[in-house]
């Protein structure tokens, strides 16, 4: 089934291999590993010393949400060893775009694309969209696109910019989100346990346009009290892969921009207001 390592090669493995990736703050690892895809496994695997700072384009053929699912019941006709099987094509748009999202050469990401659909057929979501094309879908925001005879990876899509399936499923955390690392400790603790987050900004915005204060120390936990018990009037749709943004107004006219990460709680990122609602609109009789 796979190349028999010849002496020289295991030893080259066991002696020389090193870890050649990078640590969240940027330093390379070193530490030896015997791991076909050269990760030790115990750093936090990025092939970049740094997170991409522009976004990915997206490949043509990536897996979109907006193709109809036609059979939902479908099974992919092959079994999740076969998913390395050199009779199976990946095509060079899905590699480049496995490139552009998380480094490394096109061999390594051809071979992780393939672990990745071997990892999807014996436990993702299988679906035949339209045309007769697979969709596979892992619950952690990783999805593949195969030809409708099984034979090709087509498209390789994630909600992901930086992370490999193999780092999400590790547990490693995301380098990608500044936004966490701008709200001050206090605010995220005011936070802690509830199924939301709102960042620094929609808090104060909530405080200012809603509570008529200003959101400080002092005002905190009201503040966070009143936002969450409010977003919880409104119930947007989650979107598919668990990722992505979503908007929902409530009863008073004020919009609520969620965004969704796979493996983290939703996060309210934005407030804003429909024409003629809020502050900025004229006094209604009787208002407050
Ligand atoms: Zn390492």
């Amino acid at each position: 089934m796979h190349d028999r390592p010849t002496p020289s090669s295991l030893a080259a493995l066991t002696s020389h291999s090193r870890c050649s990736r990078y640590e969240r703050g940027g330093g390379r690892c070193y530490r030896p590993t015997q791991r076909a895809d050269g990760w030790c496994g115990t750093c936090a695997g990025f092939r970049r010393p740094q997170k991409p700072i522009a976004p990915a384009d997206p490949c043509p053929a990536a897996p979109s949400a907006r193709e109809l699912v036609t059979a939902a019941t479908d099974r992919l006709p092959l079994a999740s060893d076969e998913a390395h099987d050199p009779q199976l094509g990946v095509t060079r748009s899905a590699i480049e775009r496995y490139c552009a999202a998380h480094g490394g050469d096109r061999a390594t990401a051809e071979a992780e694309i393939r672990s990745l659909l071997e990892n999807l057929i014996a436990t993702g979501t299988h679906q035949r969209v339209e045309g007769g094309a697979w969709r596979m879908l892992a619950r952690e925001g990783f999805s593949l696109l195969l030809s409708p005879d099984a034979a090709c990876v087509l498209g390789y899509g994630t909600a992901h910019r930086d992370r490999t399936y193999a780092q999400v499923k590790a547990g490693v955390p995301s380098r990608s989100r500044s936004r966490r690392r701008t709200d001050k400790g206090w605010v995220l603790a005011l936070q802690d346990g509830l199924p939301v987050r709102f960042t620094t900004l929609v808090l104060r915005r909530f405080a200012q346009d809603v509570l008529r204060t200003e959101f400080t120390r002092s005002t905190g936990k009201k503040v966070v009290e009143a936002a969450y018990s409010r977003s919880t009037h409104v119930r947007p749709d989650l979107p598919s892969n668990h990722a992505g943004r979503r908007r929902a107004t409530d009863e008073d006219g004020l919009r609520w921009h969620f965004a969704y990460e796979p493996g983290e709680r939703p996060a309210v990122i934005h407030l804003s207001w429909e024409p003629g609602c809020g502050p900025q609109a004229p006094a209604q009789e009787g208002g407050s």
